[in-house]
């Protein structure tokens, strides 16, 4: 069970993102300092690293001073996982996968404190799209999942340790099956008549292309919630026109909430005092806002697997704009999230393609195709997979042949294949990975 001292720290989590700029930052350094010291302490990693480098804790006062630690990746952990976990033995640990969207699924042991805190953390979202619900109550939610995901293993653990949210919370949540196909899904859907429907990008724009297309509606629906990989602009403008506005939670098993969409729909404002976020550039050096950059959190909560500067593989782009966000929250925004777990094409002579770059080519096919995966299989062969609107199958020659003539604009003269198949390749955790390259490791 939680102590009394834990359900007090979820309350003050949950406010802390109103509280003015420099609290918020004088909590993160409050943050810092802890896990600094326990990192050193407890961790082989980090003693081993802050001793070579004739470092102590006391060296860690701002978070910019994290830099001087190496930044960390999924790949070290897998290598040697208890390298970064934390060698006091403490029953209250507990272990959960991540998804293996890119591969190997990576375990994280969250601590207790942890455990609790991202409760606190799942709250300041759930606050920001309470206001949009029409109903007081405890809402309906539909989440779109699969059994002994990540999510489902952490509710299992809540279900059992906080009674008080068993008959709140998780009363009317219900779990549906990502490996469904929209049209089965739906049916199961509109007979529980969800306020709130919560899932991955790429499900989320399928579920609500296929209700669009045939006109479809959920009548109780007030809220869709989605993570993981990308949601299509265009499905999202479908999503808010007809049906009900949308907000982005960015997560991941690593580092719990990192940052969430608020109701004034500017970006993702992040959770900056539990997590860390820094953006650089290909030199590592950090990149200034509205310019890009690979993504590197430091968890300064979680004293399981201690997490820091660690690179989750995704680019993001900071918010230029100093102004107070209209939601009164003084977390700083992520504009845009640009590469989730999608790869970038390098060309033979070191062009590097965005994967925004194939968003751009794709749109103009966003009533024929309506998923896309395209892999690069070598530096002048590539396969791509679509998933073909209903209405368009007669027209797959002219697509095909206006699909390969789009792509080999951007990759010169080279070998492309479509393929149009009724089911995207899926990872084990649901996600489809729009772009993956086969030669190319990230280089950025
Ligand atoms: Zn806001």
């Amino acid at each position: 069970m939680f102590s009394p001292l834990i359900v007090w720290n979820i309350r003050k989590l949950r406010k802390i993102p109103f509280l003015p700029f420099y609290e918020i930052k004088k909590e993160q350094e409050r943050r810092l300092r802890d896990i600094m010291a326990y990192a050193y302490n407890h961790v082989p990693h980090y003693r081993r690293t802050l001793k070579s480098f004739g470092l102590k804790p006391e060296n860690f006062k701002k978070i910019e001073d994290l830099r001087k630690l190496p930044i960390i990746s999924k790949a070290d952990i897998q290598k040697k996982p208890n390298d970064f976990i934390s060698q006091s033995q403490s029953k209250d640990l507990f272990w959960v996968k991540t998804s293996g969207s890119t591969g190997q699924p990576t375990k994280i042991l969250w601590s207790k404190n942890f455990l609790a805190a991202s409760i606190g953390l799942g709250q300041r979202f759930r606050d920001a799209y309470a206001s949009v619900l029409k109903s007081n109550r405890i809402p309906k939610k539909a989440r779109i999942s699969y059994l002994g995901s990540g999510s489902d293993t952490l509710d299992k653990y809540y279900r059992q340790e906080i009674w008080a949210l068993k008959y709140t919370y998780y009363k009317n949540l219900k779990l549906f099956s990502i490996f469904d196909p929209p049209e089965k899904n739906y049916i199961l859907l509109k007979e529980f008549n969800p306020q709130i429907i919560a899932g991955h990008g790429s499900y989320i724009g399928l579920l609500f292309t296929y209700m669009a297309q045939n006109k479809l509606d959920l009548p109780n629906l007030n809220v869709v919630t989605y993570s993981s990989d990308h949601l299509r602009e265009e499905t999202r403008r479908i999503i808010e026109e007809r049906y009900c506005q949308v907000f982005a939670h960015y997560n991941a098993m690593e580092t719990s909430t990192i940052g969430f969409e608020c109701e004034a729909h500017r970006g993702s404002h992040l959770s900056i005092d539990t997590c860390a976020v820094e953006l650089i550039g290909k030199d590592s050096l950090p990149v200034s806002p509205g310019e890009e950059g690979e993504i590197i959190v430091s968890n300064l909560i979680n004293k399981g697997t201690v997490l820091l500067n660690y690179r989750l593989g995704d680019i993001g782009v900071m918010d230029e704009v100093d102004e107070d966000c209209d939601c009164d929250r003084n977390l700083p925004t992520l504009r845009s999230l640009i590469a989730r777990s999608d790869d970038i094409i390098f060309l033979q002579d070191g062009t590097m393609l965005h994967p925004r770059l194939f968003w751009t080519i794709f749109k103009k096919w966003i009533n024929q195709i309506l998923q896309y995966k395209l892999i690069q299989e070598d530096f002048d062969k590539y396969t791509v997979f679509c998933l073909l609107s209903d209405e368009f199958k007669d027209q797959m020659d002219n697509i095909e042949r206006g699909l390969i003539k789009d792509l080999k604009n951007v990759f010169g003269e080279s070998d492309v294949k479509i393929n149009f198949v009724n089911n995207l390749p899926r990872s084990k955790g649901g996600k489809i990975r729009t772009i993956e390259s086969h030669i190319s490791q990230h280089r950025f």
